[in-house]
C-alpha cells in the first residue's frame, strides 16, 4: 500500500483503513474523476467487502476532509477528483469523459465577487466534443 497515501488521510484526519485506503488510491491512480459505480467496479473483485455504502460514506468523508473535491458537473452523478487545486473541466457530449484544464488566468476567477458574497466552491465546465470524438466524425 502506498505509504503516501496512508500519510495524506492521516494529514486530513482521515484514519486510514484498507478500504479508505483503496478508495483513495484509486481515485489518485485514475485521474477520470470517477463515479461511484467505477470505484465500485475497479476495487469490487478485489476487495469483495468493500460496498456501495461504504464507498459512498468513504467519499462524503473524503470531501468532508477536503482529501478530495466531488463535481456536480453531470446531473447524473456526481464525480469525485484527487486534485483538490483549482482547474477547470471539460465534458464530453458524446463520451462523456472528464478532462482537466488548467486555468492560466486565475484572475478571470477571482474578479466580479460582489462585495457580501463568500465563495465556497468553484466550479468551471466546458462543454463540447473531446479529441477522440472530434477525429471520428
Ligand atoms: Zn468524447
Ligand atoms: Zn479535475
Amino acid at each position: 500500500m502506498d505509504v503516501n497515501v496512508k500519510d495524506y488521510l492521516i494529514s486530513r484526519g482521515i484514519r486510514p483503513s484498507v478500504q479508505r485506503l483503496a478508495v483513495m488510491t484509486y481515485i489518485l491512480e485514475n485521474r477520470i474523476h470517477p463515479t461511484v459505480d467505477d470505484i465500485f467496479s475497479a476495487l469490487n473483485p478485489n476487495i469483495p467487502t468493500l460496498s456501495k455504502t461504504t464507498i459512498y460514506n468513504t467519499l462524503d468523508l473524503l470531501v468532508e476532509r477536503g482529501a478530495i473535491i466531488v463535481l456536480d458537473i453531470d446531473a447524473k452523478f456526481k464525480r469525485y477528483d484527487g486534485d483538490t487545486s483549482l482547474h477547470a473541466h471539460f465534458m464530453c457530449d458524446s463520451c462523456h469523459s472528464v478532462s482537466d484544464l488548467e486555468i492560466k488566468d486565475t484572475i478571470f476567477i477571482q474578479s466580479n465577487i460582489p462585495v457580501g458574497f463568500t465563495v465556497r466552491d468553484v466550479q468551471l465546465l466546458y462543454k463540447g466534443s473531446c479529441h477522440r470524438c472530434s477525429t471520428e466524425n
